[in-house]
């Protein structure tokens, strides 16, 4: 931390189409399919080096306190040999505010529509349910104009004509009498019948476009902000990591990124005083054996392309932002990789514990 402030400094902002990306901002930026910044995490990070003088000297010293208040490496622990940290001392969270970027407030209502992506491609899905609204809409919307048939009364002189002979005064009707034969037929109706057609004919357009719509093509707000968190972190996207490190990067060292998982963890065993100082040591590459793999993880976007060099992922928050699949809730390869970054000696929890937040703000929210 700095000497300024002993905290991390966090930004929160707004991105909008005019903001280029670069290499590595993208390892930690969310794009449309375009291009479009969605949202985007930028972390400032520096090299710090854990300072031997801690042993005798409080003064000088720079070590890192883990969560449960422990410092790490501890005053007379051997770091694996090495003594440098990345630290993360600021960053800047920011969201897309470009023409077409919304967003939608309430999670837990919107959520459950994606999950109806995965039956076929978004775009497939939004046209069977604009056709089903559609199809509900003109079926009521024509009966109704069925019954409009009732105003057939005003002129059906030619079959009174034939009723009565031809007699001329009782052809002729008043306008109150014709009008007497529409309330008549009229009255017929069923009241459910035409209440139903009318909630018919307004319901689906409303329901379609004010509350499905705008759930199923707008980005979750809570959803995004949990995976930028998440980048600020220090976590990349597990399904594009290997095509996401910087060109230079990987000319100079040769190593790209990957998707891993921690070995300890995913077989749900803690970590305790003795364990807890090289977490990195069980950071194994890809999935654990019988992991339960994302069906739609290495799929870039909407379409069935896969993503270069993706072998398969667990469910996590942290996959490459797309609308399809977004969750507040943190999977477990997400609770690994952060008690991975972030040991805790004590108190590391091995499950994924969610407590959802029920806003009841069902309609929702839009910028
Ligand atoms: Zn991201």
């Amino acid at each position: 931390a700095s000497p300024a402030c002993p905290l991390v400094e966090l930004w929160i902002t707004h991105v909008s189409t005019g903001d280029a990306l670069s290499a590595l901002g993208k390892a930690s930026g969310d794009v449309t399919e375009d291009g479009t910044p969605v949202a985007l995490a930028t972390s400032s990070a520096r090299y710090v080096n854990h300072r031997p003088q801690c042993r005798s000297n409080d003064k000088d010293c720079m070590q890192f306190r883990m969560t449960n208040g422990q410092l790490l490496p501890g005053r007379d622990a051997n770091f694996g040999g090495t003594q440098t940290f990345i630290e993360t001392y600021a960053a800047t969270v920011s969201f897309g505010v470009s023409d077409g970027t919304c967003w939608y407030l309430d999670s837990a209502f919107c959520s459950t529509f994606h999950q109806m992506k995965k039956w076929s491609t978004p775009s497939n899905v939004l046209m069977a349910t604009r056709l089903l609204c559609f199809f509900i809409f003109a079926s009521a919307a024509l009966s109704l104009l069925f019954r409009c048939r009732v105003f057939g009364a005003l002129h059906r002189r030619a079959k009174r004509k034939k009723k009565v002979g031809g007699e001329k005064s009782l052809i002729s009707c008043s306008c109150r009498k014709r009008c007497y034969h529409i309330y008549e037929e009229a009255a017929t109706w069923s009241v459910l019948g035409v209440t139903m057609q009318l909630v018919l004919i307004v319901c689906p357009p409303m329901v379609q476009f004010q509350i499905f719509e705008p759930c199923f093509e707008c980005y979750d707000f809570e959803g995004a902000a949990v995976h930028e968190i998440g980048h600020v972190l220090g976590l990349g996207h597990p399904n594009t990591a290997r095509e996401e490190v910087d060109a230079s990067y990987f000319d100079t060292y040769g190593t790209r990124g990957d998707n891993v998982y921690n070995q300890r963890l995913a077989e749900l065993i803690r970590y305790n005083e003795s364990t807890c100082y090289n977490t990195w040591g069980d950071v194994r590459n890809n999935t654990p054996p019988n992991a339960e793999v994302d069906s739609t993880g290495c799929k870039r976007g909407y379409n069935d392309e896969l993503i270069t060099g993706c072998v398969g992922i667990r469910d996590s928050v942290m996959e490459a932002f797309t609308q399809n699949n977004p969750s507040v809730c943190l999977a477990q390869d997400d609770l690994e990789a952060i008690h991975t970054l972030y040991p805790d000696c004590e108190l590391s929890v091995t499950e994924v514990v969610c407590y959802k937040v029920h806003m009841h703000m069902h309609m929702p929210a839009l910028t």
